[in-house]
């Protein structure tokens, strides 16, 4: 027997993400669709914000849940207000309003169409007539009125209707040509914006190349038989003799836990919860994984899969790698070089033979021949890196040529652990982003670290990890001489 079924009613789209839409399309694609969410200080502060009235205004505020399928809608109306018997939707926002031309107090679109969904939302659910929205711009303390007529309700119709379509593309809409709301976008540090227009020849130079600072903390658990728990809203630490501290998860952006401390299952849902990056290093320094939550939409994945498939593409993006690492390094010996008072033969010869390995490494016509090369650079590299040390260091702190697994002396160490550090920071961020960290372009899984890690932190290692060592050395080698004295540990 053929049963019937009605088809499924597709899924109401949230208030909040007709916000996005009417801002950029690419934010609502990429928080709908690819499910990338991130909280800038904007976005706490605005939370902050809808905290405080709520608390200042009491009885006056009231919160409504609604749903309604056959708007295609669904939202929290934030407050509620009863005026001259009519309700009132109201939005809070911590920004100016916008001026048109005359000067005159509006709404911005994406706050006008959000304001007007609601009132739509009520409309249709509790079956009452609602006139306006409003919307209260705290920076410069004005209110503005938004009327509920019919061109109105068309606008909350088409809006729902375009991100619906949105939904059922594969591709991403391009980035916005008004570059000031990226400015303001808290999802800037994963579009790239400016990445994106300047590789698209859009941009003759990228105003912003890196995120803006995250000021959560990266918080290390170093001692054994720390346990790390939840406490309402707060991780709970509490040391093997009872001593507690507690951090509200707000201000955290990474759990590192090192060797034998100890986390509850409470506090690692909460970490995926609150997206926190959650993380495992041995005893001795050894990055050893990641809590992988597996956040974010598969779409991405898809893309990477294909993308990393193409042996072109990946010998194409290996050698850019090859290059990047090593001009990164022969730099850092160009400037070891201008900076010594007497010139360096020894030095100069490495640094001439590293610009003639990387002229090769265009022409590379396999992954093992890049390899070779990339070898080749690296054993130049760290034979001539003692050059760059001074003679007056202490014998411990001492680099007579690279070693690891484990590393032999100080210098070795200070650079695996922060390798290994490096390793867990790239690792946060493939994460955070969703990609699919064992497929990668260059390296091949021989170890259990993640590839498309390696890959991405090679960029890495000199800015983030080799010149602060030799720049902690040269400290501790100026401390040492000023004292009159030598260190004897590391
Ligand atoms: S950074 Fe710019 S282009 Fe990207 S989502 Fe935000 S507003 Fe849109």
């Amino acid at each position: 027997m053929l049963v019937e079924t009605a088809p499924a009613a597709p899924e109401t789209i949230r208030v909040n993400a007709l916000h996005a839409l009417n801002y950029c399309q690419r934010l609502y694609y990429l928080e709908e669709v690819e499910e990338l969410y991130t909280q800038d200080a904007a976005v706490f502060a605005g939370r902050r914000l809808h905290v405080e009235l709520e608390k200042n205004e009491g009885d006056e505020w009231h919160q409504l849940v609604l749903e309604s399928a056959d708007l295609g809608l669904r939202g929290k109306v934030d407050a509620l207000r009863t005026r001259n018997g009519q309700t009132i939707p109201c939005e809070h926002k911590r920004r100016r309003c916008y001026r048109d031309q005359n000067n005159k107090s509006q709404a911005w679109q994406s706050d006008r169409i959000q304001v007007l969904a609601y009132a739509c939302l009520i409309e249709a659910e509790l079956g009452i007539t609602v006139p306006e929205g409003r919307i209260r711009y705290h920076a410069d303390n004005v209110l503005v009125h938004v009327p509920l007529d019919e061109k109105a309700r068309q606008d909350v119709r088409d809006s729902i209707h375009q991100a619906r379509q949105l939904r059922l593309s594969p591709e991403r809409p391009p980035v916005t040509s008004n570059e000031r709301l990226c400015v303001r976008c808290s999802l800037a540090p994963v579009c790239l914006p400016e990445e994106t227009r300047l590789a698209q020849g859009k941009a003759d130079q990228a105003v912003r190349l890196f995120p803006e600072d995250d000021e959560r903390q990266v918080i290390h658990v170093t001692e054994a038989g720390t346990r790390v728990g939840k406490s309402g809203e707060q991780f709970k630490i509490t040391k093997r003799d009872g001593a507690t501290t507690t951090i509200p998860s707000r201000q955290v952006g990474q759990m590192i836990l090192h060797g034998y401390a100890q986390i509850s299952t409470q506090a690692m849902y909460f970490c995926a919860d609150q997206e926190v990056g959650l993380h495992f290093v041995s005893a001795g320094g050894r990055y050893l994984g990641s809590f992988d939550t597996r956040q974010g939409s598969i779409q991405r994945r898809i893309r990477q899969y294909r993308a990393l498939t193409d042996p072109n593409l990946c010998l194409q993006l290996a050698r850019q790698l090859v290059t990047c690492r090593g001009q990164s390094q022969r730099k850092f010996l160009m400037r070891g070089q201008r900076s010594a008072e007497v010139a360096n033969e020894a030095l100069e010869q490495t640094i001439e033979q590293m610009q003639r390995t990387l002229k090769q490494v265009p022409q590379a016509d396999s992954l093992a021949s890049l390899l070779g090369l990339e070898g080749n650079l690296a054993a130049l590299y760290f034979g001539a890196l003692p050059h760059l040390i001074s003679e007056n260091i202490a014998a411990e702190l001492g680099f007579s040529g690279r070693n690891r697994r484990p590393p032999k002396d100080c210098f070795n160490a200070m650079l695996s652990f922060g390798y290994a550090m490096l390793l867990k920071d790239v690792m946060n961020a493939i994460l955070a982003v969703g990609l699919e960290p064992t497929l990668g372009f260059y390296h091949q899984p021989r170890t259990q670290a993640p590839p498309l890690a390696l890959d991405l932190m090679e960029i890495f290692r000199v800015p983030l990890v080799d010149m602060p060592v030799m720049a902690s050395v040269s400290a501790m080698t100026f401390v040492t001489r000023s004292a009159g004295g030598r260190p004897t540990s590391c």
